[in-house]
């Protein structure tokens, strides 16, 4: 028996309350779970409470978490503002389809801390922000096409699903139109020249959208220098900029990675951190594109010269206390320094463990995020000596690690107790603390001696 099939039998063993879930799951579950990245071989997490950096499974299995709720909880599991305001608006009442006080504070807060912010649009999470700032652009510009990047991830509706994952040119899934290719152009990001050329060549851009991390949260590192050649282009064209702040926004800095760069977006869209935990989003810009949603008080205008938006659960009473809790927080820019500050902790130690060992592979990542890099491919391996020549912000090699390095990896370090987001990467909050980090370093080392001798990953 392989060392890997032995080291799933004890996995399994860990985890009986877990394979009986899944059993169950799978008898009522479409696709066995509720979101393509928590479906895991051989069974997924099943997760019961959380604290703080930590969280513990229905086996009683615990996990620091770099998760933190695909990258919501800037403030750690169950923060006890965020329970409060949540239990203390429940009390009157989960939802009115009104509109009420709290959402208007929600939006107060996020108008002060994000500079592009004139106005404010709820919706209930950021696929439906990024469909919802798309229909603005075009609305706007009175054009349909959009330039996006391969590996940039803005949520899996029709428009977008395909193009960031490897092979950025394939379907993102079944069921899509292939009409909808024909409004995206789909281009390597940090190549100012190639972007003049398709803005140039294509008069019917609406607007450049973009990850401005990076794609994947950071895990292919953009150039800053890109983003703001691209607001200067994007100007001069007449092209909206929109930026996915999904994950940046009220991380990379209280107002988002614009906040962070100096770079104001015209239309830009929010939402895990924004909502606090709770299930919510919001396309934010300038006052002129936003006045498309204005009601004009002439029934026919209305149907047919703004833009339309309905959503039952917009700005939901709990979402909005939520948000309105963590939002008061950020403004301090306390929250976000400790992750960031984590983070970089946590990124110093991986490195220390991999040069250490002389693996191939180091670890990266903007503001309060992680990814780690494996070198596999053999050419480069045969060419490269040093660790830092192995640096990379080619998005083919960043996102072409072989699958089963990551499967592996991500078994390992669960194994070890560490739960990350996706591929070999994770966010941090404000509530991981020094022990944390030590032991997530300490399971690093394992699940990196072990991927070593299953000759998944190789010393320089
Ligand atoms: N954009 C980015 C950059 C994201 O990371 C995500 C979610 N991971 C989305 C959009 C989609 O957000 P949601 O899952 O709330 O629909």
């Amino acid at each position: 028996m392989s060392a890997t099939s032995n080291f799933i039998d004890t996995y399994v063993a860990a985890r009986q309350k877990s394979a009986a879930s899944y059993r169950r799951a799978s008898a009522v579950l479409g696709g066995n779970v509720g979101h393509d990245l928590r479906y895991f071989d051989p069974i997924p997490l099943y997760i019961e409470r959380g604290l703080g950096g930590r969280k513990w499974d229905v086996d009683g299995n615990e996990y620091i978490d770099f998760l933190m709720g695909n990258g919501a909880l800037l403030l750690g599991h169950a923060h006890p503002s965020v329970i409060d305001a949540i239990v203390s608006v429940a009390s009157r009442g989960t939802h009115f389809g009104n509109d009420h006080l709290l959402q208007i504070e929600w939006a107060e807060l996020i108008q002060k801390l994000v500079p592009s912010a004139e106005r404010v649009r709820f919706v209930n999470s950021g696929t439906e922000a990024s469909q919802l700032a798309i229909r603005l652009a075009r609305a706007f510009t009175g054009r349909n096409k959009l330039l996006r990047f391969e590996g940039h991830f803005h949520g899996w509706h029709d428009e977008v699903v395909h193009g960031f994952q490897l092979p950025f040119q394939a379907d993102g899934s079944r069921g899509v139109p292939p009409s909808v290719r024909d409004n995206l152009i789909t281009i390597p990001d940090g190549n100012m020249a190639l972007v003049e050329t398709r803005l140039s060549q294509d008069p019917e851009i609406a607007a450049v959208i973009l990850e401005p991390s990076g794609a994947s949260y950071g895990r292919v590192p953009i150039d800053i220098e890109f983003l703001r050649q691209l607001r200067t282009v994007t100007t001069k064209r007449n092209v909206l900029l929109i930026f996915d702040e999904v994950v940046t926004g009220f991380r990379f800095s209280p107002g988002g990675a614009q906040g962070l760069y100096d770079i104001t977006p015209d239309l830009s869209y929010f939402a895990k951190v924004v909502a606090g935990g709770l299930p919510g989003g919001a396309v934010v810009g300038q006052r002129d594109i936003m006045s498309l949603f204005d009601h004009t008080g002439k029934s026919e205008k209305d149907r047919f010269e703004r833009v339309t938006h309905f959503g039952t659960f917009n700005a939901s009473p709990l979402s909005a206390a939520a948000g309105i809790a963590v939002l008061g927080q950020v403004a301090s820019g306390e929250p976000t320094s400790r992750a960031d500050a984590m983070a970089s902790q946590l990124r110093a130690s991986l490195n220390e463990v991999l040069s250490r060992h002389q693996i191939a592979g180091y670890a990266y990542g903007p503001s309060s995020t992680f990814h780690v890099y494996f070198e596999t491919n053999p050419e480069r391996l045969k060419r490269v000596s040093d660790r830092e020549d192995l640096k990379t912000s080619d998005a083919r090699l960043l996102k072409g690690m072989p699958g089963a390095l990551i499967t592996q990896y991500q078994r390992l370090l669960r194994f070890h107790g560490v739960d990350i987001m996706s591929s070999t990467g994770g966010l941090l909050s404000a509530a991981h603390s020094e022990t944390d980090l030590g032991e997530a370093t300490v399971a690093f080392e394992k699940t990196i001696t072990a991927l070593l001798d299953e000759k998944l990953i190789y010393r320089l």
